[in-house]
């Protein structure tokens, strides 16, 4: 990204700078892009409206000369919430011809409400904590060439889009939302629009923060989970935090599936009563979805240590995930969240992320080990639940004179060839069992 170009371009309209990444018409074009694309991942309908283009063609112009025509008023107004508002304050910040800059509210120095202009004067401006020199050009302006500064800006866009709902973030609640309401009902004589204030959310617990690289974009969210997960991620309650953990996304996956299950069952889940699952669930998801299947994501996450399609399967049906007469389709739906949880895996590197391996490592186990690795395989062939195999594992070290941890060693080195690896009782359990039986015994 070129942000040199970007510094030299500060107190512009974003429209009206280059794309520091090269891509798109301007920098303001270019966040409308990925806001776009990412709705079209999500499949949410958006129609986005540009801010520029409604001034450039005069959308704003009757509401822009109606402030002019009662700055008296609106400056009164504004003075209730804003320091520094006095007689040079203007609602409407002209573009200067020369060098682009929008100039400060107490740019304007002469008002032509018939001709619709005003004049100006390039002055410096404020930014933060920083000032954006003014070049000093004296020019003219129509109303259409420039912006109203923000406070009013927001109540003239409800007037201009018809706005009845207006959802914004906790930030504006006690800023621009109560001078906003109040220049729409005592200077514009309108009546504010509903307005919502949602909380942030929060990623792994942090702020979200581009400065700090603390960001996740929808195509990558979407690698790890479903669409219809993220926009269930969305329909929990705006006006309390929420936490969008990638670290746990599979709490998040299985709260969704208890909530899919709900819809069809005709229940509530802990979280949702059962008028919100009615409501909620249609809205999420688009194609009915009675009959799919649903891998829990964890499992998902271990069938993900193979890349071997039919292992997978198999392990699938052997814990009941697939019923035996699911459809080809079914199952191939349910298979599909294999990918997205080893991708998860792989991202956090968590204890999923382990790789089975297809062929028999090359080993070198003492006498008391190779026995105590039959002895397991026996016990393996018999049929037993994974915390059953755990604790067996320790057993047969005793047995055998070994170290647990040895033993633990040397099941990692014939399943995952390496020296450490998930819980193993219960992962071989998953597993196809003759697969594991052949593995101990090393023939296979
Ligand atoms: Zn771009
Ligand atoms: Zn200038």
């Amino acid at each position: 990204m070129n942000a040199g170009a970007l510094g030299r371009n500060l107190g512009k309209p974003y429209t009206a700078i280059p794309d520091p990444f090269g891509c798109c018409d301007s920098y303001g074009d270019h966040f409308v892009t990925l806001i776009e694309r990412s709705a079209d991942l999500l499949d949410i309908p958006v129609e986005t409206v540009s801010n520029t283009d409604l001034y450039e063609s005069g959308a704003f112009e009757d509401v822009t000369r109606f402030l002019l025509e009662h700055r008296d008023q609106a400056r009164d107004v504004l003075a209730k919430y804003q320091d520094k508002v006095d007689e040079s304050y203007v609602p409407f910040r002209p573009i200067c011809a020369s060098c682009g800059h929008v100039a400060e509210t107490d740019a304007v120095t002469a008002i032509d409400l018939d001709g619709g202009t005003v004049e100006y004067v390039c002055t410096d401006m404020e930014a933060g904590d920083r000032v954006i020199e003014g070049c000093g050009h004296e020019g003219t302006a129509t109303l259409r060439e420039g912006k109203l500064p923000w406070r009013f800006e927001w109540p003239a866009q409800w007037r201009v889009l018809g706005v009845d709902f207006e959802p914004f973030g906790k930030d504006h609640a006690e800023g621009s939302w109560p001078s906003g309401a109040d220049i729409a009902r005592n200077v514009l004589g309108d009546v504010p629009p509903v307005p919502m204030a949602y909380e942030w959310f929060t990623l792994d617990g942090q702020a979200f923060s581009s400065s700090a690289g603390h960001v996740i974009m929808v195509q990558e969210v979407l690698e790890l989970i479903e669409p219809e997960v993220l926009r269930y991620f969305f329909t929990k309650d705006p006006s309390t935090a929420r936490d969008f953990s990638v670290e746990r996304i599979d709490q998040l996956v299985d709260e969704f599936d208890r909530f899919e299950r709900a819809y069809f069952d005709g229940s509530g889940t802990e979280a949702r009563s059962r008028e919100t699952v009615e409501i909620a669930y249609p809205a999420i998801v688009a194609d009915s979805a009675e009959s799919r299947l649903l891998l829990p994501y964890t499992f998902a996450a271990v069938l993900g240590m193979t890349d071997d399609a039919e292992l997978r399967e198999k392990m699938a049906r052997r814990e009941d995930h697939i019923p035996a007469d699911a459809s080809t389709g079914a199952v191939a739906d349910a298979l599909a969240r294999v990918d997205r949880a080893r991708t998860w895996a792989e991202r956090v590197d968590n204890a999923y992320n382990y790789r089975l391996a297809a062929d028999l490592p090359t080993t070198e186990f003492d006498a008391a080990t190779e026995a105590a690795l039959d002895d397991l395989a026996e016990f393996v062939e018999a049929g037993h639940a994974g915390e059953e195999i755990q604790s067996e594992i320790f057993e047969t070290a005793r047995d055998h004179d070994l170290d647990p941890g040895d033993l633990f060693a040397a099941g990692y080195r014939l399943f995952f060839d390496t020296d450490q690896g998930p819980q193993l009782g219960t992962f071989l359990a998953d597993l196809d069992r003759a697969f594991v039986v052949d593995r101990l015994r090393r023939e296979a």
